[in-house]
């Protein structure tokens, strides 16, 4: 086994011409919380997506839990692997998208409980009862049989959570989880992913909440233009930054 949960070597991603990841190595431990901060079109979005292989990389490795992500090794080549592996990889990490995504059709609970029946063929009984606990946890076990239209952003992205949980992944990647919501819902989810972050589990995290990745990251990584221009913990990066282009953007957004 690996000593980190996520690890990231080397990893290169073009869209044509655009090369938006120029070589990215990054490595997360498990329990670990790491804030991606950066402008927009940095590649952030692009290099959570490589974590779960909704993006491939046109080169470096990708690993979860030491093993590599969307390809297998024969020799010194690598050969993708099958939809059907990827999705089985996919279910051993979360996402959880700036929009929420939610079923519209499909109630709370059903949204939350979905994937462990379909994707991972646990018992209905048993994941019904995990998603209804899953629910109290983020603070809306009333909202179980809500559609997801009569809910706020807020709540909607807090069912979003425990969906993401309900797969019982061992990473949770977040990508701007705060950004559409009215600010008065941005603290009733940014609660839920410390609360998260306080139980031990492994996230990684896009956003431009300085305060929270101040008070909840282990590492804060900076990205500038596809490549990690700084880490290192938040009172070194956001406090005493070493480098020009993360003291132009914390300038830009502090
Ligand atoms: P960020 O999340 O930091 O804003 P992204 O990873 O979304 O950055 O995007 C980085 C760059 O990659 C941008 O120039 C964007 O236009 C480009 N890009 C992202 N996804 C695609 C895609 N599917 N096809 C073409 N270009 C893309
Ligand atoms: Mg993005």
């Amino acid at each position: 086994m690996s000593e980190f949960a996520i690890e990231l070597r080397g990893v290169r991603k073009s869209f044509g011409r655009n090369e938006v990841l120029s070589g990215i190595d990054l490595a997360v431990r498990p329990g670990e919380v790491t804030v991606i901060l950066g402008p927009s079109g940095s590649g952030k979005s692009t290099l959570l997506r490589t974590i779960n292989h909704l993006e491939q990389v046109d080169g470096g490795t990708v690993r979860v839990g030491g093993g590599l992500i969307g390809y297998r090794r024969k020799g010194d080549k690598l050969y993708e692997l099958h939809e059907r592996e990827i999705l089985r990889q996919r279910a051993r990490i979360g996402f959880v998208f700036q929009n929420f995504n939610l079923f519209p059709h499909l109630t709370v609970r059903e949204n939350v409980a979905l994937a462990p029946v379909a994707a991972q063929h646990r018992p209905k009984a048993e994941v019904n009862a995990e998603a209804l606990e899953l629910l109290a946890r983020v603070g809306l076990a009333d909202k179980a049989d809500e559609y997801p239209s009569r809910l706020s952003g807020g709540q909607q992205q807090r069912v979003a959570i425990a969906r993401a949980l309900a797969l019982r992944p061992e990473v949770v990647l977040f990508d701007e989880p705060t950004s559409a919501l009215d600010p008065e819902l941005v603290g009733e989810v940014l609660d839920v992913i410390q609360d998260l972050a306080r139980g031990g589990s492994t996230l990684v995290i896009v956003t431009h909440e300085i305060g929270f990745a101040r008070e909840v990251a282990d590492t804060v990584v900076l990205m500038d233009a596809g490549r990690v221009v700084e880490q290192g913990p938040p009172a070194q990066v956001l406090d005493n930054p070493s480098h020009p282009r993360t003291k132009a953007f914390l300038a830009h957004v502090l």
